[in-house]
Parts: C-alpha cells; sequence; structure tokens
C-alpha cells in the first residue's frame, strides 16, 4: 500500500471547484501583489489566531526578518534559539545582523528548554526566539517570564503551528509578535511562497506593513529603506479558501496522532510528551527510534514514506560552523536528530494507510 507523505496533488483534485474561480477573480481584478484578496486575508488569518493584527509577507523567513527587526533587534545583537529547527529561523538573525544564541532543547518536547535560557543571557541578548517543532508549543509561561525579568523581546516561530494552543490561548498572540510560514508543505500551505506576522502590538504591526514594501508609510513615501517581501495575490486566494478548510485538516491531523500513539504503545521508539494543557496541531508526527538509520529504507520497501525533520542541528551545518559550536555541545539536539523520524500524518491519509503505516513500523522496530 502506497502511503507518501504529503498529497498536494489529491488534494488540489478536492480543492479544484474552489480554487480555479479565486483564481480567475485575482485576474479579472489585477490585484496580484497585495491588494483586496490579501487585505481580507489579513483579517480572516488575524481572526484565526486571536490576534489584532496579521501583515502578510512573502515566506516565512520574511515574517521572522521583519518580526526581528521590529523588536528591536540589530546588530550585534544576540538572540536565543533552539538549534532544532530549519535553518530559516536562524538566517532571519543573521539577516538582522545578530548573531544566533543556541541553548539546548527540552528532550519530552524537541522545544527550547526554558530552564537553559538564563545562563545563555548576556548584555547583548535583545530577544528569544522560541520555535513551536512540528505544530507542539513551545513552553511560553516561562520564556515570557524570563523576557520580562530581562527586558527581552519574544518572537514565535510559528511557521509549522498554525492553530496550536498553548494553555488555551493560540500561538502567534503570545509573544510580542509570531511569525508563520505558508510554504506549500505546511499546515497552511500556499501554492508558492507565503508567510505572516501576528501581533497584538500596534506598533510592531505598523513597523513590519511599511518594512515589508520598502519602507512605505503612503505611496512613494518612504520613511525608511525597507525590504521587497509582499504577498501576492494569487497566494492570498488560495490561502483563504484552504484556511476554511484548516479547522478539519487539523482535527484530521490530531485523530491520526491518537491512533498512532494507541497503535505504537509497545513499539520500540519514544515518542514527544501530549501535553493535555495544549493543542498540538502535528504538522509531522515524529517519533524516536534507536535505530533511525535503518529504519527509513525498510518502510520505504513497503512503499512507506517518511523524512527525517532534521537530520543535522543548526549548530553543525556547514554555514554556521563560523560561531564555532563543536558537536556534543548540545547533546540532547543531537541526539533527537539521529533518532527522529516523520511519519506519513497528512489529513488526506485512510485508516487502512494509518494502520498500515503503524503496524509496519512495529514490525521494523520491534516491540518492547
Ligand atoms: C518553513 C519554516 C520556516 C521558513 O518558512 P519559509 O516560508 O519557507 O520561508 C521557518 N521556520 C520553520 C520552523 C519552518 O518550518
Amino acid at each position: 500500500m502506497k502511503v507518501p507523505v504529503l498529497d498536494l496533488k489529491a488534494e488540489y483534485a478536492e480543492l479544484r471547484g474552489e480554487i480555479l474561480p479565486a483564481l480567475e477573480r485575482v485576474c479579472q481584478n489585477s490585484s496580484f501583489v497585495l491588494g483586496e484578496e490579501v487585505e481580507a486575508f489579513e483579517r480572516e488569518f488575524a481572526d484565526y489566531c486571536e490576534t489584532r493584527h496579521c501583515v502578510a509577507v512573502s515566506s516565512g523567513t520574511a515574517a521572522l526578518h521583519l518580526g526581528l527587526l521590529a523588536l528591536g533587534v540589530q546588530a550585534d545583537h544576540e538572540v536565543i534559539t533552539s538549534p532544532n529547527t530549519f535553518l530559516a529561523t536562524a538566517e532571519a538573525i543573521t539577516y538582522c545582523g545578530a548573531v544566533p544564541v543556541f541553548v539546548d532543547i527540552d528532550p519530552a518536547t524537541g522545544n527550547l528548554d526554558p530552564k537553559l535560557i538564563e545562563r545563555a543571557i548576556t548584555p547583548r541578548t535583545r530577544a528569544i526566539l522560541p520555535i513551536h517543532l512540528y505544530g507542539r508549543p513551545a513552553d511560553m509561561d516561562p520564556i515570557r517570564e524570563i523576557a520580562a525579568r530581562h527586558n527581552l523581546r519574544v518572537l514565535e516561530d510559528a511557521a509549522q503551528a498554525h492553530g496550536a494552543r498553548y494553555r488555551g490561548r493560540r500561538v502567534g498572540g503570545i509573544g510580542h509578535a509570531g511569525a508563520f510560514s505558508f510554504y506549500p508543505t505546511k499546515n497552511l500551505g500556499a501554492y508558492g511562497e507565503g508567510g505572516a506576522l501576528t501581533t497584538d502590538d500596534d506598533q510592531i504591526a505598523k513597523f513590519v506593513r511599511a518594512a515589508r514594501s520598502h519602507g512605505q508609510t503612503a505611496r512613494y513615501e518612504h520613511e525608511f529603506v525597507g525590504y521587497c517581501y509582499r504577498m501576492q495575490g494569487f497566494q492570498a486566494a488560495v490561502l483563504r479558501i484552504k484556511l476554511r478548510h484548516l479547522y478539519a485538516w487539523t482535527a484530521r491531523r490530531q485523530e491520526i496522532a491518537r491512533v498512532y500513539r494507541r497503535l505504537l504503545a509497545n513499539a520500540r521508539i519514544e515518542m514527544p510528551i501530549d501535553d493535555p494543557h495544549d493543542e498540538c496541531v502535528y504538522h509531522q508526527f515524529i517519533i524516536y527510534a534507536h535505530n533511525r538509520n535503518a529504519v527509513p529504507a525498510q518502510l520505504a520497501a513497503r512503499e512507506i514514506e517518511t523524512v527525517v525533520h532534521y537530520p543535522k542541528p543548526v549548530h553543525l551545518q556547514p554555514a554556521y560552523s563560523s560561531l564555532g559550536y563543536p558537536p556534543g555541545t548540545f547533546p540532547r539536539v543531537e541526539r533527537a536528530c539521529e533518532t527522529v523520524l516523520s511519519l506519513p500524518g497528512h489529513p488526506g491519509l485512510t485508516a487502512e494507510q494509518i494502520d498500515y503505516v503503524a503496524n509496519s513500523v512495529r514490525e521494523v522496530v520491534g516491540e518492547k
């Protein structure tokens, strides 16, 4: 039985009747960059995130970059984050001329361990950048408390966590701002690149609105040197349609995770904890397998596709070798990268496929 990690073709086949007229509308109005679709999406996504503002931009990376600038991150500042993430989290810090300072993860969640933050703070620290990895909220209460005590700003990397809740609150509105990605593979994916910055802070929203479009506060009125980080009309049109389906898709991802947890309870793997106070949106359903390197090929032989998110932590990437973190600096994240595996978890999976994946994983890794 073929089980892909993602099936965007099948999703399009289902949505075609909604998508094509929406794209036609963008063409008819020629609102190709920003414009009415983008404005409508911003209102709808702000409602969804329960924030006062949403500013749509051209990618999640752009949202992180402008978010950090809006929080005052500048050259020679330090920003504390986790190396258990996609490179873009750290890149956005580098774009500001600032330095990423990594701390290890809590192995139970895969997210930044708040207990390790304070010893990483220096006089140059300006912000903390927690990631809600795989759709699981980072532990925001202690992070916010530490930030308040040291007068630091908090930007959430919510690129994988559309709609996740921490202690009842939607991510993206818990720190000073949140950055979302609408890359096609994300839980809410555009048909191209896209991103958004969410915040309750009027000043942050105002800055990002100008910064995404060459620093303009009015047409041809450039307050400062900004960027070309605007969202396209086509992407907003697609995102508005998909946002209406996101509630059902997220519920389905959560249901799939419950089934996997039950079926894999006795398998020789570990799974991240599921905090009952929070709501994980399962961008990825991950397991930790001790013999991980042997597992993907054995599952592929059964036509089950898997992906490793991520095989190498950011501090060991050649791109960041200049930071000088040798292997062994962050043992928990390094261990996670050696054992982690993402199983197919997208909302289009059938009950038979989920059963088949779980049974195959049990066969391959053995029982406890
Ligand atoms: C996808 C992703 C990004 C970058 O988003 P883009 O839209 O691809 O620029 C940043 N951080 C994390 C954790 C991501 O998963």
